[in-house]
């Protein structure tokens, strides 16, 4: 593992991150980053980000795959895994980590290590 190289890439991309405060899918981010590196760079940069625990990912319910912050709305690098819900809004799109635990359910003989929760509605946004 070990702590990742900031490189000028690695800080562009986590900056959209901090920006937004939301998850972005790898879609959103090619787009977003194009003028600074290329598909490839963007995914690279993504699976080791994950690999050090700064950032997590998901499916969303597009099929496509979504990036978040660790220790950020209660995803805590501790913890670790999956045990927190994901919310996307139905009307604008919005997606982010709810702020709540999923306890990790106990089955026999089956060893479960993550747990996968999509929460599909509106958000705060949309209702009004
Ligand atoms: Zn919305
Ligand atoms: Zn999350």
């Amino acid at each position: 593992m070990g702590i990742i190289r900031r490189t000028k890439s690695v800080k562009a991309l986590l900056n959209e991150f901090v920006q937004t405060k939301m998850a972005l899918s790898t879609m959103e981010l090619v787009e977003r980053l194009h003028h600074q590196m290329n598909k490839s760079t963007v995914y690279r940069i993504l699976e080791r980000l994950e690999d050090d625990g700064i950032l997590h990912s998901f499916a969303g319910k597009d099929g496509l795959t979504w990036y978040a912050l660790c220790n950020n709305n209660g995803c805590s690098h501790q913890q670790h895994r999956d045990t927190h819900p994901h919310f996307q809004c139905r009307d604008c799109g919005k997606t982010e980590c709810l702020p709540i635990s999923i306890p990790i359910p106990e089955v026999a003989e089956h060893r479960i290590d993550s747990v996968s929760l999509l929460l599909i509605g509106k958000c705060a946004d949309c209702i009004s």
